[in-house]
């Protein structure tokens, strides 16, 4: 399975944010982690295909979980 390469970034509010980067052109694409859903086709403006897998979005799950916690958010 193809593995997404991606950052999150969490805003003020602490929404977790993912940075998806394109294969194709190297553009960076945003989304709300929590409106990313698992094998939901995503596009990145070059036309590639940047969908995250369900084993990618627990991923990023997880390192937003992290960042919070590195926030020490209660
Ligand atoms: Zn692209």
């Amino acid at each position: 399975m193809k593995q997404q390469r991606f950052d999150i970034d969490l805003d003020k509010h602490y929404n977790a944010t993912v940075v998806i980067a394109c294969e194709e052109c190297g553009r960076e694409t945003r989304q709300h982690l929590r409106t990313i859903l698992p094998d939901h086709p995503l596009q990145c403006s070059c036309g590639a295909d940047i969908s995250m897998a369900a084993p990618d979005i627990q991923k990023a799950e997880r390192q937003a979980d992290a960042i919070r916690q590195s926030y020490r958010i209660h």
